[in-house]
This record gives C-alpha cells, structure tokens and sequence, in this order.
C-alpha cells in the first residue's frame, strides 16, 4: 500500500483531505475512489484510509484505523557525511532514509571539494528526497537533513549520542570489533579526498574511534551506506 506523509493540520476526527503537493502525489499514484494508502503523521502514527472522494484539487479520505508505525528502530542512527557532489550526497540521502538513518549532518571538512554550505534551495530539494524516500519506504518519521556544519562543530554536537565512530581508511581496527548495539550512534563518513590528520586527531582526542571498513577503499558513498547496513544488521534484524 501506498504511504504518503501529511500535516495533522489536514486530520481531522476519521477523515482527511489531501490538497497541494500531497494531491499531485494523489494523482502521479493514479488513486481512485476505494483504493487504500497509509497517511503518515510524521510523527509515529500510520493512518490506514480509504478513498472516498477525489475533487478538482483535492482528495477526500476515511480513516478506518489507526496504527503506530513498527518501521522504526528505537536505536537512533546520525550519519554525519561530509559535503560530496550533489549527486552522490541525494544519493546517499535516499539509501540512507531506506535503511533507517534517523538524522544526517551534512559536514564541511577539510579535504571537502565544496566548502560552502548548501543554498537553501538544494537543502530543500535534500529534505524532499528525505521525504520521498521516507515514504517509499514505509517509514515513521521523516529523517531531518540539517543545514552544513564544519567538522569541529559536528564532534560537538555528537557528544548527545552515546558513541560515536569515525570512518578513517588508515585504522587497523575493524568496525567488526565495535561494540554497535547502542541506544544512539553517530558514524563519520569523509570526503573523497579522505579526513585530514588533524581531523582525525580532533576526532581521538574527543573519544571519537577511528574504525576500518575492510581492507579495500570505498567511496564516500559506499563506505556511509555498508556502515548503515552494518547497524541494520547489528540492531534490527
Ligand atoms: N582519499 C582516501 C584515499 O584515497 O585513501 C579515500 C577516501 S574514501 C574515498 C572516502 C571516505 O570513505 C573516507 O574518508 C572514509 O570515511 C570512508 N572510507 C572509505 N573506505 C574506507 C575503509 N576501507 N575504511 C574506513 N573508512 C573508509
């Protein structure tokens, strides 16, 4: 079944109406009268719904139950990726939604291509694709993609979550050996160009664990997406 996620602003007691954008996703997914879709809160809570109306710009639905969504881990996962090009970073956003990122931190490194932040428009279309992913993939919330931060400030931020790895191709400690399962993990994921040292000092000195990957050297998308799939593993299945 289809899942689109809405504002509980446009929920009301068992019926809902989709207007604006959500309408135009109504009329891409071809919904007609009877047909079932799941409306999201965001926040947890999955409306199962049927199709009762479709108007000229907006479509009226019945609510037959409300569930809360199973499709969330109570671990809370933040990539902390490093600016790459806007390609391999949508690209990095919609696998990472899908296998259950919670929050991702865009990060400005040294060895970063790119050190301006990301205009607004691009982290719209970031928190879109967010979205899109979200709801493709059956999720209870929509994982938030905050604005650019430069690494310092990132390893500050990261000090909430209960450990913390930092992705470095120099390290002789596989992630294999990490303890993984914990309440909230913050993973460092570099730029092409790798983490300079001084990073990786940073990163030590603020009991940041520098981890392997293997022995072969990933791309930065690569390396965010088998870190993820590694938590997946470890926590969920
Ligand atoms: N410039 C580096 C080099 O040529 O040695 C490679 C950087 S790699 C393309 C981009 C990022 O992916 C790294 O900063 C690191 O975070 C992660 N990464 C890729 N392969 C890795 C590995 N085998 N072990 C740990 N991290 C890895």
């Amino acid at each position: 079944m289809h899942k689109l996620f809405l504002d509980d602003k446009f929920i009301s007691g068992n019926k809902i109406e989709i207007c604006d954008e959500t309408f135009r996703h109504v009329k891409v997914l071809r919904l007609n009268i009877g047909d079932e879709i799941i409306i999201g809160d965001k926040n947890l809570n999955d409306y199962y719904c049927t199709v009762k109306e479709i108007l000229k710009n907006s479509a009226i639905l019945f609510v037959n139950e409300i569930r809360k969504s199973q499709n969330e881990s109570p671990k809370k996962i933040v990539l902390f990726q490093a600016l790459t090009k806007s390609d391999k970073f949508e690209f990095v956003i919609q696998k990472s939604v899908e296998l259950g990122v919670n929050k991702i931190i865009p990060i400005v490194c040294d060895y970063c291509d790119k050190k301006n932040s990301p205009t607004i428009n691009k982290l719209m279309r970031w928190r879109k694709i967010s979205k899109s992913a979200a709801e493709q993939s059956g999720r209870g919330i929509i994982p938030e993609i905050l604005e650019a931060i430069d690494f310092k400030n990132a390893v500050t931020i990261s000090k909430n979550l209960q450990t913390n790895f930092i992705a470095h191709e120099k390290s002789n400690f596989s992630i294999k050996n990490c303890q993984l399962n914990k309440d909230s993990i913050g993973i460092f994921i570099g730029p092409e160009g790798g983490f300079s040292e001084s990073e990786i000092n940073f990163a030590l000195n603020n009991n940041i664990t520098p981890v392997s990957l293997g022995k072969r050297i990933l791309r930065t998308e690569t390396a965010a997406l088998f870190v993820l799939s590694l938590l997946v593993s470890e926590n969920e299945l």
